[in-house]
C-alpha cells in the first residue's frame, strides 16, 4: 500500500470500535462485528486516507485525517460499500449515521437485546396498534422487521420505525413522486388550515388527529389504521447539512474556527432552519430564517469527575471568545452544496452568552483549585452559586495561583495589624520594632476557611498572610508594653513594599 495514507492509530480504531459497541455503524445494519476471534468490522475513513481516495480533503493536515472525528466503525460490507459510491455516502451522511450509531449504542447499553420472538411481537404491535409485549428502546432488528412489512403493503414508500414512549412511530419517506388525495374531516378543517400555512411558511410539522382526514387512496394507510389515538405528521423533508463557525476578533485580526455542527436543515418559504449539534452533542446550535441561538446541555457531564469533562476546554474557549466580544461568521454546506458563506451572525440573547460563560468560569476555576488541592469533585449540572461565592471562589484561586499580589500604589490607607506578643516575647518585639531596616512578617491564621465546589465542602489549608519591606509603627509607649499583649501595628510601606496571602500547602516545597 501508498506510504502516504493517514492510517488511524490502533487506540482510534478500538476507541471507534468501543463508541459504537461494535456494531455496524450504517442505521439500517447495525449488525455485531466482532466474536471470539473474528473481526469483520472496519474503522473507515470519512474523509479519504489518501490523496485520490473516496471523499479526499486537501485541506485537512494529516491529523485530521488520522483523528477519531474522521472515522466511522462499518461492517466489511458497508465499509466497501461507502468507499466504491462517495457519491452515494456523502460526509454529512456518514456523520449521521455516525453520532446516531453512537447514541444507539449508549441507549442500548444494558439492554436485554430482543430475540426473534419479540422482534415479531413488535412487528405485530407496529402493524396492528396493539402491543402484545412492549419492550422499550426496540432496535434495529425490530425495526428492519418491521419496516419489511410495510414494504409488502406498499412499495411506493420507504420506511423507517421506532418507539418512543409506548408510541410507534412509522416514518414513511416517498420514493417518487407519490400524490394522494385526503378528505379533511369538517370540526378539523380550520385546525388543519392554520397548521397547513405553518409548514408551508415556516415549515412547521403539521401534527394532526388520524381521525380528522381520510386518505383513501393510500394503501398503506387503508391497511395499518388508522387507530383512535394515532396521529399523522406531515413533515417536510430534512436535509442533512454543517455548518461551520469562525470566530473573528477585531482587534488582532485573529480568527478561531471551531467543529463542524452537524445537522438538518429544513427550508419553508417564509424561513430556513437548522439544528445542529458539535461536542458530542453538547452543544446545539439553532437558526430560524437570521435569528441564531446555541443551547448547552451540561447534564451529559452529571456525575463525571470535574477533571475529565469531555469538551470542556473547547467549549469553554469558545464561549469565552463570544463573551469576549469576538465575533461569528457561518457558512453552512447541504450535502455539498454552500449555502451560507461566511455571514457574520449575532447571538441576540447576551444574557445568555454571560450566563453560560459565567457558569464555565465557575466550572474552569473550581477545576483549578480541586487541581491545586488535589481533590477530587463530581460535576452536577443543578449548582447554584451567588455572586458573593462566585468572587469568594475566584479569589481561592488567585491566591492559590500567587496573583493577589498588592503594592504600595494599590493601598489608600495604611493597614493595621494586630499582633499578639508571645511570653516572654517582648524583647524580640522591641527588635522588631527599633529595627533601622525595613521589616517583613509572615503571620500564619489560626482558622482554616471552608469553600464549596460543586456541592463539595473544601477545608482550605491554613491561610499565610506576608508584608514585606515596611516600618512597624505604634501608637502607644512601647515601654508600656507586656509580654502576652495584643498589640496594634500600623505597616508604612517603603517602595518595594508587597502585601500577599497564600495558603500553606504541605506539598509546596519552593
Ligand atoms: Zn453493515
Amino acid at each position: 500500500m501508498a506510504k502516504n495514507r493517514d492510517d488511524f492509530t490502533e487506540k482510534t480504531k478500538i476507541k471507534l470500535k468501543d463508541n459504537v459497541g461494535s456494531r455496524c455503524s450504517k442505521p439500517d445494519c447495525r449488525i455485531p462485528t466482532i466474536a471470539k476471534s473474528t473481526n469483520i468490522g472496519k474503522a473507515a475513513h470519512i474523509y479519504a486516507a489518501s490523496p485520490g481516495g473516496p471523499r479526499y480533503n486537501s485541506s485537512m493536515t494529516a491529523e485530521e485525517r488520522k483523528s477519531i472525528d474522521n472515522g466511522i466503525w462499518l461492517c466489511a460490507n458497508h465499509a466497501d460499500e461507502i468507499d466504491k459510491d462517495p457519491d452515494r455516502y456523502p460526509v454529512e451522511l456518514l456523520h449521521k449515521w455516525k453520532s446516531e450509531a453512537e447514541e444507539s449504542a449508549r441507549n442500548e447499553l444494558g439492554k436485554k437485546l430482543p430475540n426473534d420472538s419479540d422482534a415479531i411481537n413488535m412487528a405485530t404491535s407496529a402493524l396492528t396498534g396493539n402491543p402484545t409485549e412492549f419492550i422499550p428502546n426496540a432496535i434495529s432488528n425490530i425495526h428492519q422487521a418491521t419496516v419489511k412489512s410495510l414494504e409488502k403493503i406498499d412499495p411506493a414508500f420507504t420506511y423507517k420505525t421506532r418507539h418512543e414512549k409506548e408510541t410507534t412511530i412509522i416514518e414513511c419517506f416517498a420514493k417518487e413522486e407519490t400524490p394522494f388525495s385526503m378528505i379533511i374531516n369538517e370540526n378539523h378543517i380550520g385546525e388543519f388550515r392554520t397548521k397547513y400555512k405553518k409548514l408551508i411558511e415556516d415549515d412547521k410539522d403539521l401534527k394532526i388527529s388520524a381521525n380528522a382526514i381520510i386518505i383513501d387512496d393510500w394503501k398503506l394507510l387503508k391497511e395499518i389504521g388508522p387507530k383512535n389515538d394515532a396521529n399523522i405528521i406531515i413533515s417536510r423533508e430534512q436535509k442533512p447539512a454543517t455548518l461551520r463557525l469562525r470566530l473573528y476578533l477585531e482587534e488582532t485580526e485573529k480568527n478561531d474556527f471551531f467543529d463542524n455542527f452537524q445537522g438538518f436543515i429544513t427550508v419553508g418559504s417564509k424561513s430556513i432552519i437548522f439544528q445542529g449539534y458539535t461536542f458530542n452533542k453538547l452543544l446545539t446550535f439553532l437558526m430560524e430564517g437570521t435569528k441564531i441561538s446555541m443551547s448547552l446541555s451540561l447534564k451529559e457531564w452529571d456525575g463525571l469527575n470535574i477533571h475529565s469533562l469531555p469538551y470542556f476546554n473547547k467549549i469553554f474557549s469558545l464561549f469565552s471568545k463570544i463573551y469576549g466580544e469576538w465575533k461569528i461568521f457561518v457558512s453552512m454546506d447541504i450535502s455539498g452544496d454552500e449555502l451560507i458563506n461566511d455571514n457574520e451572525m449575532i447571538l441576540p440573547n447576551s444574557n445568555f452568552v454571560n450566563q453560560v460563560y459565567s457558569s464555565l468560569k465557575y466550572i474552569d476555576n473550581c477545576r483549578k483549585i480541586a487541581k491545586i488541592l488535589e481533590v477530587d469533585i463530581l460535576f452536577t449540572s443543578d449548582i447554584e452559586y451567588t455572586a458573593k461565592e462566585f468572587k469568594n471562589i475566584e479569589n481561592v484561586l488567585n491566591i492559590l495561583e500567587g496573583k493577589e499580589i498588592l503594592h504600595k500604589k494599590d493601598l489608600k490607607n495604611n493597614p493595621i495589624i494586630n499582633i499578639q506578643i508571645g511570653k516572654n516575647g517582648f524583647d524580640n518585639f522591641q527588635d522588631f520594632i527599633d529595627r533601622a531596616e525595613p521589616s517583613s512578617l509572615e503571620i500564619k491564621l489560626a482558622g482554616q476557611e471552608t469553600i464549596q465546589l460543586f456541592n463539595k465542602n473544601i477545608i482550605l489549608p491554613r491561610k499565610i498572610i506576608c508584608c514585606d519591606s515596611f516600618y512597624p509603627k505604634i501608637g502607644t509607649n512601647i515601654n508600656k508594653i507586656k509580654d502576652g499583649a495584643m498589640v496594634k501595628i500600623e505597616v508604612v510601606p517603603e517602595e518595594d513594599f508587597k502585601y500577599s496571602e497564600k495558603y500553606n500547602i504541605a506539598v509546596d516545597t519552593s
